[in-house]
């Protein structure tokens, strides 16, 4: 026997959530196993219609995965080689992967260090860097709304708007977060999300969503999702993909829509608890003015590497388990280093360094959280 510390907190736990919507989870999944339609049954429409209500979007469109939504939604515009797509150079590596692997080209842009938001002004600053070195055409923006908080989309719009690109709202962490009162989902030409398990609204497997405004747009993805299909299943109009959901995720995501918004408010109290308690011990998330968040990740700031670290290995002694997103900004991986045209990101670089995750979900215990806030006040101070 090794006498490992078994973790006192659980940096998610998707069971106690589990057993509060059993009942209902149950009936659901029954009723998939009687009428056997696996993909697209008819729990796929009632999420569609649910989800697109919720976030007042016109049109859901319910996919394989928020990768898929992103690729979806770029192949839908026919960006492809030439094309260059601006994104935040601190996100999950998915934002990036998807302009690559449909040949355009991934225009890194800095974030505000206190928000972790991308920052307009820089946008602003790439877009004419890349004007002016004349390789690229100016394409499609993907906004990533980090952590749970919104980005700046009025800024973001206006920008695009003046700059002629396309823009997409990566919500994959975020679904469920306001900006000026209204939930986000329409802020963008099109919005994707994704329902990967440990995002704030998660599946018991992969999936993701469409959202826009535009029918046009909807029909497409509509297409892309089967394969390019036209009015006929065997009617091919263009090149698609397999990136369909199926009934068993959309049936499990019914079933935790029913305590979606109680469990984002709950997010919100422990978010507060942190705030409350370690605002005064280390650097806590800033708040997007006028806005909530679905607190997907709830992130402080230490000085630097070394006291991460260690804070970082007493916590864990004290089980505590943290998580660092991201330890290594986009523009400095393997896979898109040479992609990137070498401009300065100072701003991901640093937070790659100082950045930590502290336990965040619905069901943290007031006794959870205190033993989380003593444990890092014990470690900083
Ligand atoms: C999780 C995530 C994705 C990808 O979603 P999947 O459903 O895992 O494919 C895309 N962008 C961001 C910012 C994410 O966090």
């Amino acid at each position: 026997m090794t006498d490992q510390p078994r973790p006192a907190v659980p940096f998610l736990d998707l069971k106690v959530q589990q057993a509060r919507i059993a009942a209902d989870l149950r009936t659901r999944l029954d009723r998939v196993l009687a009428h056997c339609q696996f993909i697209l049954g008819p729990e796929v429409t009632e999420l569609e219609d649910a989800l697109s209500k919720l976030c007042g979007a016109r049109y859901c469109v319910a996919v394989s995965s928020g990768t898929d939504a992103i690729q979806i939604a770029l192949m839908a515009e026919n960006i492809g080689p030439g094309d260059a797509v601006f994104l935040p150079a601190f996100t999950y590596t998915a934002t990036a992967e998807v302009p690559l692997v449909l040949g355009a080209t991934p225009v890194f842009v800095d974030v505000d260090p206190r928000t972790f938001q991308i920052d307009p002004a820089h946008l602003e600053h790439r877009i004419s860097e890349i004007r002016t070195a004349g390789k690229l055409r100016p394409r499609a923006l993907i906004g990533v709304d980090l952590f749970g908080q919104p980005a700046d989309w009025p800024a973001l719009s206006a920008i695009a708007a003046r700059e002629g690109l396309f823009t997409l709202d990566d919500l994959a962490q975020s679904f469920g977060c306001t900006l000026h009162g209204e939930m986000l989902g329409t802020a963008a030409d099109a919005t994707a999300t994704s329902f990967f398990p440990s995002k704030p609204l998660g599946a018991y497997g992969d999936g993701g969503a469409l959202f826009t405004q535009d029918s046009e747009r909807a029909a497409i993805y509509r297409s892309l999702r089967t394969h390019g299909e036209g009015t006929t299943r065997y009617e091919v109009l263009r090149t698609g993909m397999n990136g369909r959901l199926d009934s068993m995720q959309a049936a499990v995501l019914l079933a935790k829509l029913a305590v979606f918004g109680d469990e984002l408010a709950s997010r919100e109290r422990v978010a507060r608890y942190y705030d409350t308690h370690l605002g005064n011990v280390v650097q806590t998330p800033m708040r997007v003015a006028d806005s909530t968040s679905a607190w997907a990740i709830y992130a402080i700031l230490l000085h630097d590497f070394a006291e991460r670290d260690r804070v970082q290995q007493m916590l864990k002694a004290r089980g505590v388990p943290t998580a660092i997103y991201y330890p290594c900004p986009l523009h400095r991986q393997p896979a898109y280093r040479d992609h990137h045209d070498g401009t300065a990101l100072p701003s991901s670089d640093k937070l790659a360094d100082r950045i930590l995750a502290l336990p965040i979900h619905p069901y943290l215990t007031d006794a959870a959280l205190e033993h989380v806030c003593g444990s890092l006040r014990a470690a900083v101070g």
